[in-house]
């Protein structure tokens, strides 16, 4: 899944006045250990069977029909499927996607929306860097790319030792020399291992880092690995380069990566709700958070896993309220009501490259209304420093 198709998703919306409607499914697997109960299936059928009774009752047409028995039929498939997956389908404007995704997503669940639902969405997405994996040894490197639990090799680096001196024999001078021309050879393929790490970085094919390898060597990689490469190193985790296999990796590095994201989005929700209090680059609460998304001031979106919150939008200027008037405050024009005021926030947030993360229990941003934001800069502050200069 793209950048680029994410944002398509952003800017979806139909007219429901026209009974039009944008479908949304999300399909949870089973956890590993429950999976030979095989309740998943039957659980996204009755989902979808939910929802096409509510779609029948409520009179919806027939092109929201016809996505739900296509949906269905999908889900009667899905028994087995370890991969959680999402669909999103609007055949009265003839579009329909499938995305493979890391399984989780929450639970199996069905929207029929103006907009396509893209919360489950963007809390797997909000927080994923550019991810490489380099799995090291003293002869090979291999290096991989992880989008969304997706691990492709990119390239290897092998330069294998010279014979092992223990084939020399005995502790002699041989034996002496062969050991220190093996571990001169280990140095220049770490120095060639680093070296590719910092141009590839340099060339923007990845953004953080994740290093596996034995403990043993990790130290004599590690001093090789240039300072801004090592910034950027999230985690390290330990393997037998030789014989791991792509699904370990792709595990130990899914726990180091989820481990470094909590951290780093707990930190920075923080830093947002200090910040507003001293007036700097952060916001609380909702009324600030849409003052600040307008004027383009939102570096980081900061939302409790269950929040939710009634607003008004202007069908007409995209102005958002948290204050439910009936009528646009910059337009005039007739607002509508919004059941939740996330369904509008998070396609904003997407088609801006605004970074938005989910945060569960966390005491600072619940007690600051469960909502927050990093500023890029303070519009009132920015100008005051204008007006201080000139
Ligand atoms: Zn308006």
């Amino acid at each position: 899944m793209t950048r680029d198709e994410i944002r398509e998703l952003a800017s979806f919306q139909v007219d429901e006045t026209k009974g039009a409607c944008a479908l949304s499914f999300y399909f949870q697997p089973d956890p590993p250990q429950d999976r030979s109960h095989r309740r998943e299936a039957i659980v996204a059928k009755d989902v979808v069977k939910q929802a096409l009774k509510s779609a029948a009752a409520s009179g919806k047409n027939g092109s929201v029909h016809a996505d739900l028995d296509r949906v269905l039929d999908l889900a009667t498939n899905l028994r087995g499927n370890a991969r959680g997956k999402a669909v999103f389908a609007c055949s009265a404007r003839n579009f329909w996607k499938e995305y493979e995704l890391p399984p989780h997503l929450g639970a199996t669940r069905i929207f029929l929306q103006p907009r396509f639902q893209l919360k489950p969405l963007a809390a797997l997405l909000g927080a994923q860097p550019a991810l490489c994996v380099a799995m090291v040894d003293r002869q090979r490197a291999r290096v991989f790319d992880l989008r969304l639990d997706d691990l492709r090799e990119r390239g290897a680096i092998v330069h294998m030792l010279s014979r092992n001196s223990a084939s020399y024999g005995y502790n002699g001078y041989e034996g002496g020399h062969a050991e220190r021309r093996v571990s001169e050879e280990a140095l220049q393929h770490f120095k060639a291992v680093a070296e590719r790490l910092r141009t590839d970085f340099e060339k923007g094919i990845w953004e953080r880092l994740i290093v596996g390898c034995q403990d043993a060597n990790w130290p004599e990689f590690e001093a090789h690995l240039h300072p801004y490469v090592k910034q950027r190193l999230i985690g390290r985790f330990s393997a037998d380069v030789a014989s791991v296999g792509n699904e370990e990796i792709r595990d130990h590095a899914g726990a180091v990566l989820n481990r470094w994201i909590t951290e780093r989005a707990s930190t920075k929700a923080s830093e947002a709700v200090d910040f507003a209090k001293s007036n700097g680059r952060g916001v609380t609460g909702l009324r600030r958070v849409l003052r600040a998304l307008e004027s383009g001031e939102v570096q980081t979106l900061f939302l409790a896993d269950n929040y939710s919150a009634r607003a008004v939008e202007c069908p007409n200027c995209g102005h958002l309220d948290a204050h439910l008037v009936t009528s646009c405050v910059a337009c005039g024009h007739l607002t509508r009501e919004l059941n939740d005021v996330s369904d509008a926030i998070i396609p904003i947030a997407i088609r801006r490259d605004i970074e938005l993360l989910y945060l569960k229990e966390h005491a600072d941003l619940d007690h600051a209304g469960s909502i927050a934001a990093l500023l890029r800069f303070r519009s009132d502050q920015r100008t005051g420093q204008i007006a201080v200069a000139s």
